[in-house]
């Protein structure tokens, strides 16, 4: 409900026999769904040939089981869910991306946003490439494989490819005889790899994905790390020298990611908990009941009620059959999403001062509908509490706010937010506190950009998400 969206999911999957990996993919990319709903694909590869099938939609309006079962098996399997952070939501424009080239395929999965993909792409159509998409990561897969066609092995062809890439990557790929992942320098978007009981190898965004294929987590990649999955042995390489920063998306633990994956060993649920805790501490404020929006502001306001004794209550549904996240082209029409999508429990709030915990306010129109609605139930006070900063500074590298326009937080005080929310009073979890979810690891190895404008890679001069829908000037 937060009004920020996802990026996107990455699945990759290594067999030591021939198994029905699409099948399995397709388990793995309905784990990691919340990542984006606006695409998804698969491509297995079962001898070294790549068949693939991609399009709009869920995981489960893309693949029937007779698609699935039409990709047939193979030992190597990558797959991703999308949502439109850069380029267009277009069938073209889903992955994996898949290219032929005169030493073979190659499959790429993408999550995040590069930085200078606009002089990279404009570089290579000024040489002469053609382009079949408006998306970054057709700019990645344009550059592996004109290192490939100069190199021995693919992942020296990804190695130097990388090379000239910035910004936020976590990358699985599959060529004809190797799973391969990838994390950007800083490590902004995560990935991890696990192992299943029969010593299949498996790469995800989230440990949820690995959970759902019955692998268990072993690690997550380093920043800068390449694995190199063939056969069944698996190789760590530097993609980059090591530089003693890391930036991992803090936002991942607050809204982006699943409850019950974890991350740097931490839980998400617990995090969640953590940072409801804090605002309890940090911001008390008298009430009866602590409720949540559902889904990703609940688990703060568990942790809230239990730091602040105040009960917990269920105050909001959610409607969970509309599925699909919801472009709508109009205000008006957002807000009429937003009232089919939630609902209040008057019960539990009629005539109570009512602590409300959301995960964010980007644009503050769907808090104060929140706001309103909880009042309309009968609420006598409503105090909003978010369990991230003020969003203050645009995103570059993979969430849909890539300009401060949108943002309430900029050029208003908590203040004037509270008034316009229409919350009898409002306060934020501080970058300290959010920096701190994850207990042993140290505060300055995360990106929080968006809340305190320290931007590990340097912003792209050019942001707009439909940058490649234009012509050049
Ligand atoms: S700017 Fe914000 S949302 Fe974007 S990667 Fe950094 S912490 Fe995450």
């Amino acid at each position: 409900m937060s009004g920020i969206r996802e990026e996107c999911g990455i699945f990759g999957i290594r067999t030591a026999e021939k198994k029905p990996l699409a099948h399995l993919a397709a388990a793995g990319l309905t784990a990691l769904q919340h990542r984006g709903q606006e695409a998804a694909g698969i491509a297995v590869n079962e001898d070294r040939n790549i068949r693939y099938h991609k399009g709009l939609g869920l995981v489960h309006e893309v693949f029937s089981d007779e698609r699935l079962d039409a990709l047939g098996g193979g030992t190597i399997a990558v797959g991703h869910v999308r949502y439109s952070t850069s380029g267009a939501n277009t069938a073209a424009n889903a992955q994996p991306m898949v290219v032929r080239h005169v030493k073979g395929q190659l499959a790429v999965c993408h999550n995040g946003n590069l930085t200078n993909s606009y002089e990279l792409r404009r570089q290579l159509e000024l040489n002469g490439c053609i382009f079949h998409t408006t998306s970054d990561t057709e700019v990645i897969s344009y550059l592996i494989t004109r290192k490939r066609l100069e190199t021995d092995s693919i992942e020296e062809a990804v190695r130097l490819a990388l090379q000239e890439i910035r910004g936020a990557f976590s990358l699985i790929l599959m060529s004809p005889a190797k799973l391969i992942a990838c994390r950007d320098r800083y490590g902004i978007r995560p990935l991890c790899l696990g192992e299943t009981a029969e010593g299949d190898t498996v790469l995800a965004s989230e440990s949820c994905a690995l959970d759902a294929v019955g692998a268990k987590l072993i690690r997550e990649l380093d920043p800068g790390e390449m694995v190199v999955v063939e056969g069944t042995g698996i190789r760590s390489l530097r993609c980059f020298p090591a530089h003693g920063r890391e930036a991992l998306c803090v936002f991942e633990y607050i809204y982006f990611a699943r409850p019950d994956s974890v991350i740097r060993g931490q839980s998400v649920h617990e995090a969640r908990k953590q940072a409801g805790a804090y605002l309890a501490m940090d911001h008390p404020v008298s009430a009866d009941v602590v409720i949540g929006v559902p889904d990703s502001g609940l688990d703060a306001a568990v942790g809230f009620a239990e730091a602040s004794g105040i009960p917990y209550g269920i105050g909001l549904i959610k409607n969970k059959y509309i599925g699909r996240t919801f472009i709508a082209p109009t205000q008006d029409a957002r807000d009429h999403m937003v009232r089919l999508k939630l609902n209040a429990v008057a019960s539990a709030v009629r005539d109570r001062r009512v602590v409300l915990i959301d995960d964010s306010i980007v644009r503050g129109t769907t808090s104060s509908y929140i706001v309103s609605l909880i009042r309309e139930a009968g609420a006598r006070e409503v105090h909003l509490r978010i369990s991230s900063p003020p969003f203050l500074h645009p995103c570059y590298y993979g969430t849909d706010v890539d300009s401060s326009k949108s943002l309430i937080a900029c050029g208003h005080s908590v203040e004037d937010v509270a008034r316009m929310t229409g919350a009898d009073s409002l306060a934020f979890l501080s970058v300290e506190r959010a920096r701190s979810l994850c207990p042993g690891v140290g505060e300055n190895t995360y990106c929080a950009a968006c809340f305190d404008g320290d931007y590990p890679e340097k912003p792209p001069e050019v942001a707009e998400k439909d940058r490649f829908e234009t012509t050049w000037s």
